[in-house]
C-alpha cells in the first residue's frame, strides 16, 4: 500500500553527463595551479567515496579546463561552459572563476564557487534549496554551504 509514495528529490540534473569510461577518474587541468581548485575537487571526491572522482593532471588536453582569471565586473563569480558535447555526453568543458568578483571572498566561499561549477560538470542543474547547486553565492554563504551536501551527492549518484 506504500508503493505509490512519490519521493521528491531536491537535486536537478542537466541531462548531460560523461561517458562512464571518462569518470574513473575525470581529469581536470588546474590552469594556474590554484590550490582552492584542488581543494574543491578533494571535497567532491571525499563526498562521492571515490566514484566518480576528479583527478588533477598537468597536461592541457584534458576533459575539464579550470581557469581562474580576471574577467572584470561580470556579475558572475564562476561559470561553466560545456564546450563540446556529443548527444548528451560531455566531451570537453571549461570552468572559469572570475578573480575580480571573488576578490573579497573567503577561501571557503571561493571553494564553494568552484565546487558549484564542478557540480555542473557532473551534470547537475540548479536547485534553490540549501545545497551546493543553489546558484546564489549569497544564499550558499549565508547557509554555510561550501562543499557538496547530501542532495548534491545523491544527484551525482543518480547519474553515474
Ligand atoms: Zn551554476
Amino acid at each position: 500500500m506504500f508503493n505509490n509514495i512519490l519521493i521528491c528529490e531536491g537535486y536537478a540534473i542537466s541531462g548531460y553527463e560523461w561517458d562512464s569510461s571518462k569518470v574513473d577518474p575525470l581529469k581536470y587541468y588546474n590552469a594556474n595551479s590554484y590550490f582552492l581548485i584542488d581543494s574543491a575537487a578533494y571535497d567532491w571526491n571525499y563526498c562521492l567515496w571515490g566514484y566518480p572522482s576528479l583527478s588533477s593532471v598537468s597536461i592541457t588536453n584534458e576533459d575539464v579546463w579550470v581557469e581562474p582569471d580576471d574577467f572584470g565586473e561580470t556579475g558572475w563569480s564562476g561559470i561553466f561552459i560545456a564546450w563540446e558535447t556529443e548527444g548528451y555526453n560531455y566531451l570537453y568543458c571549461y570552468i572559469f572563476i572570475n578573480t575580480y568578483e571573488i576578490m573579497y571572498y573567503s577561501n571557503d566561499e571561493i571553494k564553494s564557487v568552484i565546487a558549484h561549477e564542478f557540480g555542473h560538470c557532473w551534470g547537475l542543474a540548479h536547485v534553490y534549496t540549501n545545497n551546493l547547486m543553489n546558484p546564489s553565492d549569497f544564499d550558499r554563504f549565508s547557509n554555510y554551504v561550501y562543499s557538496p551536501k547530501d542532495d548534491d551527492v545523491d544527484g551525482v549518484g543518480s547519474i553515474y
